[in-house]
This record gives C-alpha cells, structure tokens and sequence, in this order.
C-alpha cells in the first residue's frame, strides 16, 4: 500500500482513496473466492492499514478510506450492518454479479458466447440502478462493466442509457469515471461516452479514478479521463470525505 501512496504522490495527486474489494458477505465462508475478495479476517487490517500510510504520509497527500462493495438483491441488510462499523470516507457500490454469474471474472468468459447479449445489458443496467436506489452507496463502481471483454448488444443503448441516468440521478448518487477500461479487452473507459453524455444531461456527478489494482496503475490515463468528461460537458468532478462530497474544477492537460 505504500507502494500505491508513493506512485500517487509522484504522480502529483494530492490525495488518493483506498478502496479494496470487501469480503464476499453474501456467501458462506467456504464459498467466498479469494482471487475476488479479501478475506473477511483482513478486513480490519485493511482499515489499519490505511490508517497508518495516512498518518505516514500526512504531510504529503490525502489519504481517505473507502471500500468496493458489491450490490447483490437480498443481501442489503446485511451489507448495510457491515458498512455502519466503519468510518468510510465513500463507499463504491459495483455489480460484478449478474445471478451466479461474476461477469467480469476471466475465468467464465465463455458464458457470453451463446448468451443473449441484449438482455444482458438491459438486465447489467437494471441491477446498477437498483443499487444506486438502495441508498448503501455514495458512489457507483464502472457503471458499465458489462462491456470489459468487448462483448456488445445488437439494440442502441441510448434508451438504456437515458433511463439508467435518470434513475442513478433520483437516487444521488456519483458515478466514477473510471480509466481501468483501457487496460481490459474493451479498451475503453468506464463509462461510455454516450452514457457519461446522459449523466452529465441529468445532473449525475462523476468522481475520477483509476481502479489500480497494482502500484503502477495509480493515476493511470487521468488526462483521457478528464478530457471524456469535458468532452461530454462536466467541468468539475467530486471528491469525499466522511461521505460528504465537494466539487473540484477540472484540471487542465495540456497533452
Ligand atoms: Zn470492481
Ligand atoms: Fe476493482
């Protein structure tokens, strides 16, 4: 974790969330895939150690104290009494599961050949905004991770598009724009454009992440991601503290 706070203070940023993915509460024990989650006993480590690269690094960058939970129907009693024990700066609400299905998960890639890629999607977006609506979460993960292995739907998305921005933006919540897209098959930012064109056209805010999953990818593509969202019309993302929000301008990259 040092490692990632170093490569972000060279990087320049002046501050950086710590969001490991939260253990697998909605199954058994036995059932829980380590490749996927921590492990429920590292959870409070994972607090301490954010904590102690915070006062390590105080005088050199923000470090704010978040997590990566997963939206699963059923489940949000549960979720909600884990979240309440901490003191989170954010909490990134993120649908990996479509049923059983972890659906950015490698290893069960061969399930999109043969599936009905429509009703994929409108299902994917469905589940996004019924998270987004159940209040746990301050901001939502890749809101269209369901495109990371180039997989597309026949139909125009737009309609989906307009009605996924119009509930995430009842409910009040951020939506990332998240650079981890370019570095998967899809080669593409999350969001897409078209999709980040209907959250800004309905008041949805964005923060900016990178989703590094390794000390090198800290900060990585903050100049595309920032170009998309002006592109798209936001001049301003938000940042999170104790799951408050304050708009920040938007940077300007001059490559
Ligand atoms: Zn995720
Ligand atoms: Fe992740």
């Amino acid at each position: 974790m040092e490692r990632y706070v170093e490569q972000a203070i060279e990087a320049g940023l002046t501050e950086l969330g710590f969001s490991d993915h939260l253990f697998m509460y909605w199954l058994a024990g036995e059932k829980r895939d380590p490749e996927l989650g921590m492990a429920e006993w590292e959870h409070d480590f994972y607090i301490q150690d954010v904590e102690r690269c915070r006062s390590r690094y105080r005088s050199d960058i923000t470090i704010r104290l978040a997590t990566e939970a997963d939206f699963i129907p059923g489940h949000e009693r549960r979720l909600e009494e884990i979240l309440r024990g901490y003191d989170w700066d954010y909490v990134i609400g993120s649908v990996h599961f479509v049923g059983e299905w972890g659906i950015d998960d490698s290893r069960e890639i061969a399930r999109y050949d043969g599936c009905d890629l429509d009703a994929l999607y409108a299902r994917y977006f469905s589940l996004v905004a019924e998270s987004a609506e159940t209040g746990l979460f301050d901001t939502i993960g890749h809101s269209d991770l369901v495109k990371k292995f180039g997989y597309r739907p026949t139909l125009d998305p737009s309609t989906w598009y307009a009605e996924l921005a119009a509930r995430l933006s009842r409910a009040g919540v951020c939506v990332e724009v998240n650079t981890a897209g370019l570095r998967k098959p899809v080669g593409e930012i999350y969001p897409h454009p078209d999709l980040l064109r209907a959250l800004h056209a309905a008041g949805v805010p964005v923060t900016l992440g990178s989703d590094a999953h390794a000390p090198g990818e800290v900060a990585a593509d903050m100049a595309a991601a920032c170009a998309l969202m002006q592109s798209v019309g936001y001049d301003e993302f938000v940042k999170y503290e104790d799951r408050r929000r304050t708009a920040v301008r938007l940077p300007a990259f001059n490559d």
